[in-house]
């Protein structure tokens, strides 16, 4: 096994159940994967929904995690961690009591029916740029541009940072 460590980037969000009780105790299962160490996660965030209509607010955060897992057996542990919040996969973009999304693998595009990174939505959400700013303002998101950039150009940010929630 190649024990090369990347950092990687990923996006919580959770609309149900408590929602910032998922958010917060994913941080922690994020942590405790295997050949990872999570190095940050940002403040809580709350979004409108995207998707059907009718559905409860999200709360939001991004972390970022040192690994030396492979790309798809990250993606295998954080569907792992949905499995294990009970998601149940319903209508796409649905309410869930948690999604991870992996946004960023080192400096690696990766383009399989399983996996796609850069995840290809990310340069279009407020909900993750702006936590991903909060940990890493410099960074530049292959093929996409620097974060700030990105932020720039979203035309209304439409999130509203959650204050008093504990970290971890
Ligand atoms: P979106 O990806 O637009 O945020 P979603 O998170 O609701 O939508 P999911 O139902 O969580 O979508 O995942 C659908 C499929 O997306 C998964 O089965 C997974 O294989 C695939 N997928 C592709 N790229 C990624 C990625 N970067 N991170 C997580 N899942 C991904
Ligand atoms: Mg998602
Ligand atoms: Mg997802």
């Amino acid at each position: 096994m190649s024990a090369r460590m990347q950092t990687a980037f990923v996006g919580i969000g959770s609309n149900l159940d408590r929602p910032e009780a998922h958010v917060a105790r994913a941080a922690r299962e994020l942590q405790a994967l295997p050949d990872s160490r999570l190095l940050e996660r940002s403040p809580l965030y709350r979004s409108a929904a995207l998707g059907p209509a009718g559905q409860a607010d999200y709360v939001n955060a991004v972390a970022m995690l040192e690994t030396s897992l492979a790309p798809h057996r990250l993606l295998d542990g954080l569907q792992a961690i949905e499995h294990r919040h009970g998601r149940v996969r319903g209508e796409r973009w649905g309410p869930r009591t948690l999604d991870l999304d992996l946004l960023l693998y080192g400096e690696q595009c990766i383009d399989t029916a399983r996996l796609q990174v850069p995840h290809p939505e990310m340069h279009r959400r407020s909900f993750v740029l702006i936590p991903l700013y909060d940990i890493a303002p410099d960074l530049v998101v292959p093929g996409m541009g620097a974060v700030s950039d990105l932020i720039a150009s979203l035309s209304e940010s439409g999130l509203c940072r959650l204050v008093g929630t504990g970290r971890g």
